[in-house]
């Protein structure tokens, strides 16, 4: 049974509900030892084109404004009122953009941790989505900022590795974990290990494959990627469940994720230490 959890949203990042309060609330009374808040970071507008901004649906995360008004203080609110009775973390789910390593330091600076969320990637100077635009080539590109990003040695936790897969393509255009597939996954593992981040096992992916009709396969956490990493012995592992409704902090799908990693032999960490 989880006894902490690191992936959480809010209401902020305009798909999501409740605010830091509400969850903290769902996990003491779950008996959680701790929790991370980690909603969508803000991405000032001039790091890309208009186009791109759109494409990656990014318009949703909060404001650099609403960061500093609303989710710091709300943080740091929780913790003076629950900060007895649970140990709360102040996170933020961003990306690596190349060149813009300040930024996320800058935003580190008020934080315990930031996880790494790559839902776009940088492919020919232009921004592609993790969930459409990632095939035999464009995988490469997504390997690539991930290891760059965990060489910057700015995040504690990769969240969801394996979103590759998600419509991936093969060469003959078929979704098929193939040997590029397996290349990328055994690099992921060696630069984790390398850099000392942990690779999450993403709850909320057997309710994002539903939502895109796949009900009896999950497109990540993808069985093949965990089974390769399981070979990997110093690999730091943790379960988020990704949580974007209060209730889904803990639910039947991070059970079924806890069994998954049981059968796959997968040593999976009780904490995530905060660097
Ligand atoms: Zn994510
Ligand atoms: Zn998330």
């Amino acid at each position: 049974m989880l006894k902490a959890n690191y992936h959480t949203h809010t209401k902020l990042c305009n798909h999501a509900e409740g605010m830091p309060e509400d969850y903290i609330k769902k996990a003491i009374e779950l008996g959680f030892i701790e929790i991370g808040m980690s909603d969508h970071g803000p991405v000032p507008e001039e790091f890309m084109s208009k186009e791109e901004y759109l494409n990656n649906w990014i318009q949703r995360n909060m404001k650099l404004n609403e960061y500093y008004e609303i989710y710091l203080p709300s943080l740091d609110e929780a913790i003076n009122k629950y900060g007895n009775k649970i140990k709360i973390y102040k996170g933020l789910e961003v990306e690596y953009i190349p060149g813009h390593e300040e930024y996320y330091i800058g935003l580190k600076a008020n934080l315990d941790y930031l996880n790494l969320g790559i839902h776009y990637f940088l492919s020919n100077g232009i921004e592609k989505n993790s969930y459409d635009d990632v095939n035999y080539k464009t995988i490469y590109d997504y390997l690539n900022i991930a290891t760059k990003g965990m060489d910057t040695k700015i995040y504690n936790c990769l969240v969801h590795p394996d979103l590759f897969y998600f419509d991936y393509k093969n060469e003959e255009g078929k979704q098929v974990f193939d040997k590029h597939c397996e290349y990328v996954t055994r690099e992921i593992c060696k630069s984790a290990i390398k850099n000392n981040v942990y690779l999450e096992i993403n709850a909320n992916g057997p309710a994002n494959s539903r939502k895109y009709g796949h009900k009896n396969e999950w497109l990540y956490p993808r069985k093949e990627f965990w089974q390769i990493a399981s070979e990997y012995k110093d690999l730091k592992i943790i379960i988020g469940s990704d949580a974007h409704l209060i209730n889904n902090l803990y639910n039947e799908d991070v059970k079924k994720i806890e069994e998954f990693a049981k059968t796959l032999n997968l040593k999976v960490e009780s904490f995530m230490k905060i660097k």
